[in-house]
């Protein structure tokens, strides 16, 4: 029987893997601009980090971890997200004693047993950013700017964003009592996991995607009518600072997003109906995992959705994995030869590539035809008998004769 993935799970091929270095690219590039320095942390964790971290009432954590037990029978989960083994991370290499905030950047691969589709896989990929050390909105805004950027940049342009403010925990225990009020008379009518959040976390309710509990919410009361003073100003400021730069945003006042540690700020950029971003603060969650008492912002965006995305618009992305030469030979002293000269170019930042199948002169013009070569060159007795060679050039087929051991120029031509 042949082999499948497993669901929910994709190969990254090679036709495909540029598409991926230019989201990634652009990513990066930016995180580089802000100061933004990498993290890479471990692809499991211990499952109670998670419980902790993400939430006990939250859809991650009650159905879709892949959790299993080590052969020493520990507890241990694939990561569904990247925001608790960073602060995990901040917390046991005490990077809270450097100087703050602490800014930190990651692709990781993220794992959730989810009901698979459009958008919505097993296995994903995000590129996440998280800054710890700061309570000012000013971070947040700078944190929103970069996502819509990078997004905006690679060529998404009618995005939206929408924010919301989730406050502290003073005001969400007001709303939770408001919410609950008003949840009240329709709780039989709420689907089973929302019955078990009805006491421990009412507010995650309003993030079930069940029908019936989309209708009963529909009404509910909003968390921006409850929230305190600092927190009102925390989010005016962030509206000033979006404003400054020129950022468009709408106030969504149901955004509760899918992970419990929000406070505060929360946001989303979606693009036609999709999320490929979302984010907020977390001020309590440092603490909550054993760290000293400070502030912290992310944000995740998930790479696969932004892909698709792109391609579904059919915009164009650079492609730069081509050969820039393939070297044809005939004979065997001209394989050497050829061995020679692409292994000399490779030293000077040509990529290049000579024939490893004995193809014919034919053969080897349909194969640099088919895989976008963009110059071809064969050897043979007269050419290494001269010392000199032509240089096909693919797109229009002009020659161009060059001394085989003048390489500069090889590489001047090749530019
Ligand atoms: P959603 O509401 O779409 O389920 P979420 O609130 O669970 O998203 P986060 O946990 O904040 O999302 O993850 C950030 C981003 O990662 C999302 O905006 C989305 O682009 C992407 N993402 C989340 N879950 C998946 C998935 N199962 N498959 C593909 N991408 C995903
Ligand atoms: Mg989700």
């Amino acid at each position: 029987m042949a082999m499948q993935a497993p669901k929910g799970t994709k190969d990254l091929l090679p036709m495909d893997s540029y598409k991926w270095h230019y989201v990634e690219n652009k990513f990066k590039e930016l995180a580089d601009e802000y100061g933004i320095r990498e993290i890479r942390t471990p692809m499991f964790e211990h499952t109670e980090l998670f419980t902790r971290g993400v939430g006990e009432t939250t859809d991650v954590v009650q159905k879709e971890m892949y959790t299993f037990e080590d052969k020493g029978g520990r507890s241990v989960t694939l990561k569904p997200e990247g925001t608790a083994p960073a602060v995990r991370a901040f917390i046991e290499s005490s990077l809270y004693n450097e100087a703050q905030p602490t800014k930190l950047y990651y692709f990781t691969p993220a794992f959730r047993y989810e009901n698979v589709q459009k958008g919505r896989l097993r296995q994903f990929h995000q590129f996440g950013i998280e800054v710890f050390g700061s309570k000012e909105a000013s971070i947040d805004a700078e944190g929103i700017s970069l996502a819509m950027r990078a997004i905006n940049e690679l060529g998404l342009k009618d995005l939206s964003l929408n924010i919301n403010s989730l406050g502290c925990p003073e005001c969400r225990k007001k709303y939770n009592d408001a919410l609950k009020q008003f949840l009240q008379e329709n709780y039989e009518g709420l689907c089973g996991t929302c019955k078990s959040r009805f006491e421990r976390n009412p507010m995650r309710i309003l993030d079930c995607k069940e029908k019936k509990c989309k209708e009963i919410t529909k009404n509910a009361p909003t968390i921006l009518d409850y929230i305190c003073d600092e927190c009102k100003d925390h989010f005016e400021e962030l509206k000033k600072y979006l404003q400054a730069m020129d950022i468009e945003y709408t106030v969504d006042p149901n955004i509760v997003r899918g992970l419990d540690y929000y406070t505060k700020t929360v946001f989303e950029i979606i693009y036609k109906d999709l999320t490929v971003c979302g984010g907020g603060r977390y001020d309590k969650l440092i603490e909550e995992l054993g760290g000293p008492d400070m502030p912290a912002f992310g944000f995740a965006a998930g790479l696969e959705r932004l892909i698709m995305t792109l391609d579904a618009e059919g915009l164009e992305i650079p492609n730069s994995s081509y050969i820039d030469l393939y070297v044809g030979a005939m004979g065997a002293d001209a394989k050497i030869a050829s061995l020679k000269l692409i292994n000399n170019l490779r030293k000077k930042g040509v990529k290049c590539d000579c024939d490893h199948m004995n193809r014919s002169v034919k053969a080897s013009m349909k194969y640099a035809n088919k895989t976008n070569c963009r110059f071809t060159v064969i050897l043979g007795d007269n050419e290494l008998q001269l010392g000199t060679a032509k240089l096909k050039r693919m797109s229009d087929g002009e020659q161009f004769e060059v001394n085989l051991k003048d390489l500069d120029s090889i590489v001047e031509l090749l530019k």
